[in-house]
């Protein structure tokens, strides 16, 4: 019976929950026991203290089709947090010391009831340095083996990804070494010789190569929406002009789409910088023309990354002096921050999360030894697989291209269709 654990990593994104709930349930109805690892990486490295040991035998059970439900029944309280879902365990302040020491737990069906709707991960993420490192990696194949653990499903940005390419790359290596060091036995190196691992891509940047969509970017663009729409009217109120920042290292999707959708009066994205020489002219010439034509608010929105790349930096104070010296406008700066993070998803990113991790659960009994990790995505309204790494080295050669201003190679190497 595949052991199928499911893990959150890199920063959150609304959607996780909906995805670590769909993952666990498909994982159930399809006869695996489903596990969660909780603090992303750094919980697999560090695996479950021994004074923490917890039978694992008490996650439940799925509810048998058609069976009659008994209203008396006393409720059932552990495996994981049987009460997540309710946030009974958040309410009290107990989760954390219920699950003290804790980091691999087996869960049942309820566990992860009322997920869905819950924005950020439950089950916790982190950045975790001992990953990056070969012998963290060897630690969390250990902590794999002795949970019985033979897949798992991770949800998280290029960089937990290329750290779960990697592990399945060297998984041959880190058993054998195991086996040589005793820490297991010829019997678990025989039973845990493959790793099947998928991968799903939770980003708010909607960055990753080979996918239309990642869970967690339309939330996002909902929350920067709201915000604009807010600042827009009090900034109509007072004529006054806002530079607002939004999240969006190398890639200025959120920028452009918030952009669009709140009729802004211009932006600054990563993938198009303006030439250092002619920005200040070229922006002045369109807001002037906007107020020329009666506009009482100027919205100007710009990535992060348009400043924090190695690219022409423009800053958002630099945009707010221009305002202000060159057009005489009362500017304010901005920046949204984690807000954008925050929030219930949206319905578009439950949806999304809850397609891809069933099929992320699909992708894993499907694939054998020789087959390459997949990563889950969505192409024209379609969820899809292919190969991870893949979709991982063509988002970092996206991310590099942009650093050495190639932009033309950059949007080309996202959408071969790109046409300027
Ligand atoms: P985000 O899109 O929010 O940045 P991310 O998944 O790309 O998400 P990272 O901080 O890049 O976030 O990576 C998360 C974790 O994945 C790291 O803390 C590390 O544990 C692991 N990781 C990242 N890159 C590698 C790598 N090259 N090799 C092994 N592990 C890695």
């Amino acid at each position: 019976r595949t052991r199928l654990a499911c893990l959150t990593s890199g920063g959150d994104s609304a959607g996780m929950n909906a995805a670590v709930r769909a993952v666990v349930k498909m994982a159930i109805a399809r006869g695996c026991e489903a596990y969660v690892v909780r603090e992303g990486w750094e919980g697999l490295v560090r695996g479950n203290e021994e004074s923490s040991h917890v039978p694992t035998d008490n996650a439940t059970s799925p509810p048998l089709a058609g069976a009659p439900v008994d209203v008396n029944a006393p409720q059932r309280k552990g495996g994981f947090v049987a009460t997540y879902g309710e946030g009974e365990l958040l309410k009290e302040g107990e989760g954390e010391q219920t699950l003290k020491g804790r980091y691999i737990i087996r869960v049942g069906w309820d566990d992860v009831r009322g997920f869905a709707s819950i924005g950020g991960t439950l089950i916790g993420t982190a950045r975790c340095a001992a990953f990056r490192e070969i012998e963290g990696r060897r630690k969390a194949a250990l902590n794999l083996v002795r949970h019985g653990i033979d897949a798992l499903v991770v949800c998280g940005g290029d960089g937990s990804l290329t750290g779960a390419d990697r592990l399945r790359a060297e998984w041959p290596e880190h058993i054998q070494a195991l086996l040589e060091s005793g820490d297991i036995s010829q019997e678990q190196y025989d039973t845990y010789k493959h790793l099947n691992i998928v991968g799903l891509v939770g980003s708010i940047d909607n960055d990753m190569a080979g996918t239309d969509m990642t869970i967690g970017a339309t939330t996002a663009l909902h929350r920067i929406c709201d915000a604009v729409d807010s600042i827009s009217s009090t900034a109509s109120s007072h004529s006054r002009a806002f530079v607002i920042e939004v999240m969006g290292r190398h890639c200025g999707w959120l920028a452009l789409m918030a952009a669009i959708a709140t009729g802004a009066d211009y932006m600054f994205i990563p993938e198009r910088p303006p030439t250092a020489e002619d920005w200040q002219s070229s922006m002045c010439k369109v807001l002037s023309r906007h107020r020329d034509e009666g506009k009482r608010k100027t919205i100007v929105i710009i990535a992060e990354g348009a400043h924090d790349c190695n690219l022409n930096p423009i800053t958002p104070d630099m945009v707010k002096d221009v305002l202000s010296n060159r057009l005489g406008l009362d500017t304010r700066v901005t920046t949204l921050g984690h807000t954008q993070r925050g929030g219930n998803p949206v319905a578009y990113d439950r949806i999304l999360a809850t397609l891809q991790g069933a099929e992320a659960v699909e992708a894993v009994l499907a694939s054998t030894p020789n087959t390459p990790s997949p990563v889950i995505g969505i192409q024209e309204n379609k969820i899809t697989r292919q190969p991870l790494m893949d979709a991982v080295a063509k988002t970092q050669e996206v991310a590099k291209a942009i650093e050495r201003k190639d932009f033309e190679g950059a949007l080309g190497l996202r959408d071969p269709e790109f046409e300027d």
